[in-house]
């Protein structure tokens, strides 16, 4: 048997917990849906039409993933650090070009998460035409609370709430996406062969809006869970 060595130790596997499970769940890669509420498009200033747009996306690295309840420090290069309440789906079952009716056989589950976002940055990328990855893929951004197993159902509906040190800032329904779960699914394998492990953010609602170190976000979503973070301060 030959025993593969490394120049240094490689990076330990991201994971997280299952509900009703001893065992956690690997996870692979992490995509996120941008504009999937129309209210919160309007609040960017970015209204969707349906029947003209198109779903888009944007990655993070897995080694943004965090878990809820985790204090983060308060990133650098940034002033408007914002919160992002949304509903992730987790990928169960590989898939690539899916029909939207068959979109629900490839889901494992769902968790609640907050797409963390250096809005500053995004918006200067976002408005001179630049990748966003400054403004989006920053370091410990991607919250993820418990997985709840979930096999093939489509989650149709279900409130979804944020407060930060206990105030409503973002309020919504699962109902209310633009493209629903079927739709995201079938869409983004026809770019990537989706995988076992593979995150999808599915969007967040109105409401987005800045924290600062000391705060304390809570997100929840019914039939789904509960998500936490807290805000550390810049090192
Ligand atoms: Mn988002």
């Amino acid at each position: 048997m030959t025993t593969t060595s490394y120049l240094w130790t490689p990076p330990p596997v991201r994971s997280l917990p299952v509900r009703g499970r001893t065992e956690r769940a690997p996870i692979n890669r992490l995509f996120f849906v941008g504009r999937n509420y129309h209210a919160h498009a309007v609040e960017m200033g970015k209204p969707v039409d349906k029947a003209s747009a198109k779903l888009f996306y944007f990655t993070k690295a897995p080694q943004t993933l965090v878990e809820s309840g985790a204090t983060v420090a308060y990133p650098p290069q940034t002033a408007n650090f914002h919160h992002e309440m949304e509903l992730v789906v987790v990928i169960g079952v590989p898939g690539f070009n899916v029909p939207v009716e068959d979109a629900d056989k490839l889901i494992y589950g769902y968790a609640c998460g907050l797409d963390m976002t250096r809005r500053d940055l995004q918006l200067v990328a976002r408005d001179q035409g630049r990748p966003w990855d400054l403004g989006k893929d920053v370091e410990d951004s991607s919250v993820v609370s418990e997985i709840v197993p979930m096999p093939g159902v489509v989650l149709e509906r279900g409130a979804l709430a944020l407060t930060v040190n206990g105030q409503p800032r973002q309020q919504s329904d699962v109902a209310m996406l633009i493209w629903n779960i079927r739709e995201v699914i079938a869409d983004l394998s026809r770019f990537y062969h989706l995988q076992t492990g593979d995150l999808i953010f599915t969007g967040t609602p109105e409401g987005v809006g800045p924290v600062i170190a000391g705060d304390r976000i809570d997100g929840h979503i019914d039939g789904v869970g509960e998500i936490r973070l807290h805000i550390g301060a810049a090192e």
